[in-house]
């Protein structure tokens, strides 16, 4: 995704509810590891917290505790134990949570019948109220989505109030227990959907900060003049594609011809301009995605053609030749041309991408060679006939002239 959409999003204040289908995914996929790694650390604390209670069952409801034991070790904590199995192997979203919503709620159904037996112990009224700690846990520490959260609550609410009603608990207890409930439930779905937001802020600043990080990389590996690569993108890609065998390979370099006397007589910023014009030139000629034009030097040009034999390379040379001469940009200072011109040298192997700094020099010294014999050419020339193919080794002793 694009820094300005992000950007954007972040402006938007998108990342209170949802974002768009693509970032959404890729939230929910970094906030599964997240919480799978959070269920780890959470499985030996919940089961020796919720098991721990069984002493509140010894001290309040002793008539009751080997039913509570019973309830703890043969029912909800097997339940636990699977909804955390569920959790890690389900692969649906809705399947997951609810394994994740499961236990709090049999937690809380627990504690309710335990209080519903122990009608007319008094010391058990305050039973009840370990209901209202499995809310704030399951709101605060399941980290579920807001809107999970909200079902999950709602579904304990229900088990707590409608026990509260069904045994008929006075008219204090009713009312302390529905406002401790609801208090509760306020306070931790709040919580639960602040940290969804931070959650979702962070996720959005985490995308920002790569997608920065990336476009300074890629402004990095460029010509700020011409738009090109620089040789740092250059030594990247030949890195990058070490490695992968021999195959044909050419290498093109473009030398503005007369560039000196022309910013002698136009100035520095008109020159600018004309290597920004022949930059452009070079980047269309360009035949395939896996091409490389690069500003190699100040009024000096690499092409790097991947797969491109030596007919090949010499066409797109040819190409850029005379599109930068059919600019026809004006060159007074020149002695001989009268326009801007420039002239190449070309060099083609079957070699490993390793290898090609010795396509580099191979270049170099044939772009030497078309300078030497008058510029405004390719180098090695080539019979309008065509041989196929020929490396700049190969190269006539006598160029021929190539007209514009
Ligand atoms: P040749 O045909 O032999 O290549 O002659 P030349 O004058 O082009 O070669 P030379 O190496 O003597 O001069 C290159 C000139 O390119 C020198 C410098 O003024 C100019 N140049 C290099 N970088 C830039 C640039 O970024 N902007 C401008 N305007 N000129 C540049
Ligand atoms: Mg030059
Ligand atoms: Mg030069």
């Amino acid at each position: 995704m694009e820094l300005s959409q992000i950007d954007q999003l972040l402006a938007d204040r998108v990342y209170r509810s949802r974002f768009p289908a693509e970032i959404e995914a890729a939230y929910h996929a970094h906030r599964l590891n997240y919480r799978k790694h959070l269920a780890r650390a959470l499985i030996i604390p919940t089961l020796i917290c919720y098991n721990a209670f069984l002493l509140v069952d010894y001290l309040i409801v002793p008539e009751l505790f080997w039913l509570s034991v019973q309830i703890h070790l043969l029912v909800v904590t097997p339940l636990f134990l699977a909804s955390i199995w569920v959790f890690f192997k389900s692969r649906g979203p809705v399947v997951r949570d609810t394994a994740a919503i499961l236990p709090p709620v049999a937690m809380v159904a627990q504690i309710m019948t335990i209080y519903a037996l122990s009608a007319g112990n008094s010391e058990a009224s305050h039973y009840q109220y370990l209901a209202v700690m499995v809310l704030v846990y399951t709101n605060l520490l399941y980290r579920l989505e807001y809107r999970h959260a909200l079902v999950a609550s709602m579904v304990i609410v229900t088990i707590y109030l409608g026990t509260l009603l069904g045994v008929g608990a006075s008219a204090p207890v009713l009312q302390v227990g529905a406002m401790m409930i609801a208090i509760a439930a306020y306070l931790s779905l709040s919580a639960n959907r602040q940290m969804q937001w931070d959650a979702r802020l962070g996720f959005l600043r985490r995308l920002q900060d790569q997608a920065r990080l990336e476009l300074a990389e890629r402004e990095a590996e460029k010509d700020v003049l011409t738009g090109l690569f620089n040789r740092r993108r250059l030594e990247k890609e030949l890195a990058n594609r070490a490695g992968s065998g021999a195959r044909p390979l050419a290498i093109l370099m473009i030398d503005v011809d007369h560039f000196k006397p022309f910013n002698d007589y136009y100035g520095h910023l008109v020159g600018d301009l004309s290597l920004k014009r022949v930059a452009a030139v070079i980047r269309s000629s360009l035949p395939g995605k896996d091409d490389l034009a690069v500003r190699y030097g100040g009024e000096e040009f690499l092409v790097f053609l991947d797969g491109a034999d030596f007919s090949q390379a010499y066409r797109v040379a040819e190409r850029i030749r005379t599109g930068i001469v059919e600019m026809a940009i004006p060159h007074e200072g020149a002695e001989d041309a009268g326009l801007v011109t420039a002239s190449v040298g070309l060099m083609a192997a079957c070699v490993p991408p390793e290898a090609c700094d010795a396509l580099i020099a191979g270049a170099d010294s044939a772009l030497y060679a078309a300078k030497q014999a008058g510029r405004n050419r390719v180098w090695p020339p080539v019979e309008r006939r065509g041989a196929a193919t020929r490396g700049a080794s190969q190269a006539p002793s006598m160029p021929v002239k190539l007209t514009a």
